[in-house]
């Protein structure tokens, strides 16, 4: 199984890009990466039944799609050492702005921040 970044098609309109899966070599089969199934299954519900046909950037919209993404524009292929370097570099600009959002008492942005933060906590790591 390789971890890769796809699109995934939502009621045959609905671009989904780079969507954390693991592909299997054998049989070609994809499975949305666990970590990140909840958020899909959530942006899923958030399209409702008929939705108008769009394009989605899931990395923008979930940190550790993200984090891939990145790791992905530094090497060809995704590998542990890269995604950990990203990560760690990621959880550390977010946490600068968390301080920063704090000295600022912005309490939505800081909810958003640990938001963010959450999606690169250790359950959706390997
Ligand atoms: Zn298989």
């Amino acid at each position: 199984m390789t971890l890769m970044l796809r699109t995934v098609i939502f009621a045959k309109k609905v671009n989904i890009n780079n969507v954390p899966v693991y592909n299997c070599h054998m049989c070609g089969r994809n499975d949305v990466f666990p970590g990140v199934k909840e958020d899909v299954g959530k942006l899923v519900g958030q399209l409702g039944a008929r939705p108008v046909a769009h394009s989605i950037s899931f990395d923008q919209v979930h940190e550790w799609a993200g984090v891939l993404s990145q790791a992905l524009n530094r090497s060809d292929r995704l590998h542990a050492a890269a995604i950990a370097e990203v990560t760690e570099e990621r959880v550390n600009q977010l946490l600068d702005l968390l301080l920063l959002a704090d000295s600022l008492k912005d309490e939505a942005w800081k909810a958003d921040l640990e938001n963010r933060l959450s999606q690169l906590s250790a359950q959706y790591i390997f």
